[in-house]
């Protein structure tokens, strides 16, 4: 028997439990990821979904993906193009008869395996929830019931056990790629310079058409701030794990993550993870084993307790994604409640652009820009400042974040921003920070805003 297993938002090989069912089931097997045409066109708010931050940490996590796959006998194919399209093509001609994939709560990556499941109406399914701590059968409720405060949500799955971790036996042999020559399938090459680049796999090894995102220039001044992060951004499985090791192993940085977790600026005040759990280079599973393996050895405190307590934030976005779906993406949000903002070109392009009149929103701005990082402090002020100081469409902030953000992902990314305008969950309604009170607190000597200028700007 022949499968397919389309890797999405979970590239890697350990606790993949939707690849490791797929393997004990199969003879052969097609290893594939898509690279979605669509990210690369101005959707409907007018912005890229992907920038060249995220685009670089998923080339080098597609690259150490194929290298740890060919130790095992595997390889992986990239596409280009539309899944919709391309998913039938390539179980026609691989003729797969088995899907393998992770459960993804977006709506739009699950349209494209309903609509295939129409056409193949005997196609074999095998999904898994490999990207969650939970699985749903795990959770205390029914979805449609689950508690839409985060607090009854927390209280409720609190205290549960989380899924196993899956480990990976041996892959089937990896079907014929012959077959797959007319799709034009691609790889990611490592050139001279160390950089990598997509390139066709068979025929001439030309580039693709696909559309060039460049890194902005870093202007004078932003160098050193800019490559304290962009040089430990990593993608890949090993690059997670140096991070949680060092995090919570080598730095034990995670016990004192409480007092911490506010900071602005740097590596060290927050584990720095999301990025790789995005990408699912790392499951939260692996991340929670890896917070009882430190309490174990060392005690648990507020610290490590309060790692897990972010762990279930994002859980509980995942899941809020699952019940809403596109209610995500809605201006009225989840609650339906109508926002008197709008969409004000100028005030957009100052948020955007970092040249507002509130020094820690640029700052973070910038940072954001050439880096693809800003910290959850930093996150919710310059949302705050978008909604409530520039009163412009929440959704047009999250559509920027999409685009930018090394660590996007579609569920906390949305939830989060709905939050934030009020038109999301949070109880209290609509959160309205004090820009200036919230920069004496966290940047009381002005060293992140001074930090994030560039030398024209300090001249
Ligand atoms: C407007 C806005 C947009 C956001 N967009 C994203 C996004 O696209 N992708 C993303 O991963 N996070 C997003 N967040 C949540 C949060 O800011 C980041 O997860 C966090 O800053 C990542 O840094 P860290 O890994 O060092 O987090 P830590 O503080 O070390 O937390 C550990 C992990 O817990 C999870 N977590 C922490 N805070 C949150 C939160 N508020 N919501 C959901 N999960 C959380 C993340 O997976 C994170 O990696 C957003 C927050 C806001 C306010």
């Amino acid at each position: 028997m022949t499968g397919l297993f389309l890797f999405q938002n979970d590239l890697r090989l350990d606790d993949n439990p939707a690849l490791q069912r797929t393997a004990r089931q199969v003879d052969h097997l097609y290893c594939v990821y898509f690279i979605d045409a669509a990210l690369f066109t101005h959707a409907e708010l007018q912005l890229r979904r992907i920038g060249c931050h995220r685009w670089r940490f998923l080339l080098e996590t597609l690259f150490a993906l194929d290298t740890e796959l060919r130790r095992v006998g595997q390889v992986l194919h990239v596409f280009y193009g539309q899944p919709r399209r391309l998913l039938p093509q390539l179980l026609a001609a691989t003729g797969a008869t088995t899907l393998g994939l992770s459960a993804h709560p977006g709506p739009y990556e699950n349209a494209t395996i309903e609509a295939t499941r129409a056409y193949f109406p005997d196609l074999g399914l095998i999904e898994e929830f490999g990207s969650t701590l939970f699985e749903p059968e795990q959770l205390p409720f029914e979805l449609a019931e689950m508690p839409d405060e985060f607090t009854r949500f927390k209280t409720a799955v609190e205290g549960r056990k989380a899924r196993n971790q899956s480990t990976l036996g041996k892959l089937p042999s990896a079907g014929r790629a012959a077959v797959l020559e007319s799709l034009m399938p691609l790889c990611v090459v490592k050139i001279d310079d160390g950089s990598l680049l997509l390139r066709r796999r068979i025929s001439d090894g030309s580039p693709p058409d696909i559309p060039q995102l460049s890194k902005p220039a870093i202007p004078a001044g932003l160098e050193e701030p800019v490559a304290e992060l962009t040089d430990r951004l990593k993608g890949g499985v090993g690059a997670a794990k140096t991070q949680l090791d060092y995090y919570t192993v080598q730095s034990r940085l995670i016990s004192r993550y409480k007092a911490t977790r506010n900071g602005l600026d740097g590596w060290n005040f927050s584990s720095k993870l999301s990025p790789w759990l995005a990408a699912g280079c790392l499951s939260p599973v692996q991340v929670a084993e890896a917070i009882s393996r430190f309490e174990l050895a060392h005690g648990n405190n507020d610290s490590t307790d309060w790692l897990y307590f972010e762990l279930l934030w994002r859980e509980y976005y995942q899941w809020l994604l699952y019940k809403y779906g596109r209610r995500l993406f809605l201006k009225k949000g989840i609650q339906q409640k109508r926002k008197l903002t709008t969409f004000y070109p100028q005030a957009f392009k100052s948020w955007c652009e970092g040249s507002t009149e509130w020094p820690i929103v640029n700052a973070a701005m910038r940072q954001l820009k050439f880096t693809g990082w800003m910290s959850n402090r930093a996150r919710q002020l310059v949302a705050s400042c978008l909604v409530n100081e520039l009163q412009v469409d929440w959704r047009y902030g999250a559509a920027w974040f999409e685009q930018w953000l090394v660590d996007y992902d579609v569920a906390n990314n949305w939830g989060n921003w709905q939050y934030l305008a009020g038109v999301g969950t949070d109880p209290h309604g609509q959160r309205r920070f004090n820009l200036h009170e919230q920069a004496e607190r966290y940047d009381p000597e002005g060293r992140f805003i001074m930090r994030w200028q560039t030398q024209e700007q300090q001249e």
